[in-house]
């Protein structure tokens, strides 16, 4: 492994919400990240906040949460500081045909993923202050978890700082979206994009297969696979055991499961064949790297998504799991309704 470097960490005490300096924050999207983000920085105090949707879902519900909802290019035209957040794939050609216009010298672009900067799927203008704020948190935890008054991690960097206030200004923004109460660490637009895309292709290809391989050699020796899934995920005892990983570290927490478990664990562990996982942890990382995969992406979404809806509609039908959730499921809801008095 490479030298460790410590990642600078921001907390509460490092965001001024007055360095936003009253300018109009517009946020482009109103989706996962966008209704969320865009709900803490108001309860945070921060005024001026335009929302820029072109379609009818989020645009009802951004007016029923009471913002000033505009077209995607006259919110661009309005912001100052423009907070883009509609999905990856989608945000190239949006940003060239209703945003680019309107952006002017002086302006910050808030990127809440690393992807268009690293495989600049976006160019943006000179003269503008280019910054990203990355939470790992789904949205709607992030709005939960601002609402009971505790916080969630981001990544954050300054890519481009024209104006020499780049700092403050994101430091202010990751104050008002609440997740300075957590913690803030600095990585760059290409670190965070190679993280995520090797999670999900990398380790969560693995995982997925795991869990699939997992129920297949179960159910295949006559194991239930009601009770395999209730294991699996369904308990939530997996989830504890991250959460207990989290809070304790990866191998303390083994110390919560039996003497039993931890030394078949661990003497399962040593005689795996790691060879065939780390070469597809490194060829995934690799495409990622070249940019293989981003050009895979963006034709697959130039052909309108034709292998994509292939491989869904192959997984939904090879799918072992639906009907054995199903059954487990109604099972829990008759365990449960038993339990309960007239
Ligand atoms: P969503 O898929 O939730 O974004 C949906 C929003 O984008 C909606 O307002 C939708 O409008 C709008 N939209 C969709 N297509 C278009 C279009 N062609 N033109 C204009 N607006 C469009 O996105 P996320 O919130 O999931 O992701 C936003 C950013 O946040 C991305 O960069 C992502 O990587 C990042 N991110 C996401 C996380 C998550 O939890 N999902 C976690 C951390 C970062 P309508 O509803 O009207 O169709």
């Amino acid at each position: 492994m490479s030298e460790a470097t410590p990642l600078r960490a921001f907390g509460e005490a490092d965001g001024d919400i007055a360095d936003l300096g009253g300018r109009t924050i517009a946020f482009i999207g109103y989706g996962n990240q966008g209704r969320a983000q865009a709900l803490n920085l108001r309860d945070s105090g921060v005024a001026g906040i335009v929302v820029g949707v072109p379609k009818d879902r989020s645009r009802d519900e951004a007016m029923e949460d009471g913002f000033d909802v505009r077209t995607v290019a006259e919110a661009a035209e309005a912001g100052d500081i423009l907070f883009l957040l509609i999905p990856d794939e989608v945000l190239p050609e949006v940003f060239r045909d209703e945003i680019a216009a309107h952006v002017k010298a002086g302006d910050t672009l808030v990127f809440a993923s690393g992807y268009n900067l690293m495989f600049e799927g976006v160019t943006p203008p000179d003269g503008v202050d280019v910054v990203m704020l990355a939470p790992r948190m789904i949205g709607r935890q992030a709005r939960e978890l601002f609402t009971k008054g505790e916080g969630f991690y981001s990544y954050i960097s300054v890519e481009r700082d024209a104006s020499g206030r780049a700092w403050p200004t994101l430091l202010a923004l990751a104050k008002g979206i609440g997740t300075l109460r957590g913690g803030a660490f600095e990585i760059s637009a290409e670190q965070e994009t190679l993280i995520d895309l090797y999670m999900e292709q990398g380790f969560g290809a693995i995982f997925g297969s795991l869990v699939f391989q997992a129920l297949s050699v179960a159910t295949e020796a006559g194991l239930p696979a009601e009770a395999m899934i209730l294991e699996l995920y369904l308990s939530g005892e997996m989830a504890q055991t991250l959460t207990a990983m989290a809070e304790l570290g990866f191998v303390e927490q083994s110390r919560l499961h039996s003497l039993t478990s931890q030394y078949g664990g661990m003497t399962r562990s040593i005689r795996l064949d790691r060879e065939p996982l780390r070469k597809h942890l490194q060829q995934a990382l690799d495409e990622i790297k070249s940019g293989t995969f981003a050009r895979e992406w963006a034709a697959e979404r130039a052909s309108g998504y034709k292998n994509f809806s292939q491989l869904r509609d192959l997984a939904g039908a090879a799918n072992p799991f639906s009907a054995a959730e199903e059954r487990l499921n109604a099972a829990v809801r008759e365990a449960q309704a038993r339990g309960k008095g007239p």
